[in-house]
This record gives C-alpha cells, sequence and structure tokens, in this order.
C-alpha cells in the first residue's frame, strides 16, 4: 500500500506540466511529457548525427580525403569532429543556451548524448580545454556554454577539463557577423595558454560549440602548438556543412 507521501510525490510532475506546460525546443509545439530531450517527434527527425566518410582533419562529411578547405589553409588541430549537422532542432537548441542563456536545453542535449557518443570519437586525451570567452562576455552570459557541453558530452573524463589554461584576453566581433578570411584575422592573437608548461607534451582537446569555419579552434590551436601541446583534437557539439 502506498503512504500519502508516496501519491503527493507521483501527483507532483503532473501538477507540474498541468501549471507550466513543457514545449519542444525546435519547435514549441507543446510535449506530453517534461522528460528531457525536449524535442518533439517531429524535430528528433531532423537531428543528423555525423558519420563517416568525413575529411580526417576536420571531419567535413562527404569524403574520407582532405576537403578543399584543409588543402588550402592546413589547421593547426589534428582532427576535429562534430556529432550533428549545424541544423533544426540542434541550431535552435545551441542557440537558446549561447543567446537567450537559457539552460533548460543542457538537460536535452545529455539526453542526446545517449544517441551519439562523443567520447568514443577520440582517444582519451590527457587534457580538455572548453574554449573559453572573453570576461566581459562570461560577465554578460553568466556562464560559458563550451565548459558547460564540455561537461555533458565528457563525465567520464571530468578530471582532465581545465578551464583557465586557455585565455580569451581580446574581445572579439562574433564570428557569426563575419566570413571566411575575416574569421581568422578577427581572431589573431585572442587567445593565449596560461601555463604553458602545463600543456608541454600532453594531448589536447579542445570543445566547443558549433564548427563553422574552424577559425576559433584553429587559433587555440595555434597557440597550444606554440607552447609545446602533442596532439590537438577538437570537438563540436554541430558542424556546418558549408
Ligand atoms: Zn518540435
Ligand atoms: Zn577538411
Amino acid at each position: 500500500m502506498r503512504t500519502y507521501g508516496q501519491r503527493c510525490t507521483n501527483l507532483l510532475p503532473a501538477f507540474a506540466e498541468l501549471l507550466f506546460p513543457t514545449h519542444c525546443l525546435g519547435c514549441g509545439e507543446q510535449l506530453g511529457s517534461s522528460r528531457p530531450p525536449l524535442i518533439c517527434a517531429t524535430c528528433q527527425n531532423g537531428i543528423s548525427i555525423i558519420g563517416q566518410p568525413y575529411c580526417p582533419c576536420c571531419g567535413m562529411p562527404g569524403s574520407d580525403r582532405l576537403c578543399t578547405a584543409c588543402l588550402r589553409h592546413p589547421f593547426a588541430f589534428d582532427q576535429a569532429r562534430s556529432l550533428f549537422v549545424y541544423q533544426e532542432p540542434v541550431r535552435s537548441l545551441i542557440h537558446q543556451l549561447k543567446f537567450d542563456g537559457s539552460l533548460v536545453g543542457l538537460s536535452t542535449f545529455a539526453a542526446l548524448a545517449n544517441q551519439a557518443d562523443a567520447a568514443a570519437l577520440f582517444h582519451a586525451p590527457d587534457l580538455i580545454l572548453p574554449v573559453p570567452l572573453h570576461i566581459r562576455r562570461l560577465r554578460w552570459r553568466g556562464f560559458n556554454q563550451s565548459l558547460l557541453l564540455t561537461k555533458v558530452y565528457f563525465p567520464m573524463w571530468k578530471q582532465k577539463i581545465q578551464p583557465d589554461l586557455l585565455r580569451r584576453h581580446r574581445a572579439t566581433i562574433p564570428q557569426t557577423q563575419l566570413d571566411g578570411a575575416d574569421r581568422r584575422s578577427n581572431l589573431e592573437g585572442a587567445f593565449s595558454v596560461q601555463k604553458p608548461q602545463a600543456v608541454q607534451g600532453k594531448s589536447v582537446l579542445l570543445v566547443d560549440d558549433v564548427f563553422t569555419t574552424g577559425s576559433t579552434l584553429h587559433e587555440c590551436a595555434k597557440v597550444l602548438r606554440d607552447a609545446g601541446a602533442a596532439e590537438i583534437a577538437a570537438f563540436t557539439v554541430a558542424r556546418t556543412m558549408a
């Protein structure tokens, strides 16, 4: 026989849903349950997990040979891998996290992590470095989304996460407002390694939200390479296909 307390506990989520109905983070449709992922069936179908073949360096899907972007401007990292194509509903999830400061999508990212295993894409690194924000943007947003995503996707390697080793000491124009060549020059000299001896000879995994042109990861990898990092891999949750 259930006690009064147990019955109340069972009823609470039902009341919560009645009072605060949950909506799909992709299209806004009302969902029948508040259990993550907060994505309706239609939006779930839009999620595209990136699989082989892809460029051995930047991870661009399509072929297992070096892509034209990598041949034209070699990246400073050894390999970049992403889980999802940057399209709806993943685009909305990342946008809400970055620009609306909404943490509600994090549990959905965690639920999606069960569908696509980020750690399987890499050898266990010595260090995991989330791409840092400039202090002004960090204060404005209140959190670094790359650090939160690192914790969601690599909980088994949480001891290796070092959020303060890389520093972004120059505020830059948001990369989304620039194209190709301007993106790289915008970021030149924006990052530095705080304790170069800590990365010397180490294998490093960089983590960011979206791979667009790869300029941000390239600049981070450049300073890590100069500091003596032995291997540099990069992970982003999503990747554009352009
Ligand atoms: Zn939806
Ligand atoms: Zn490539």
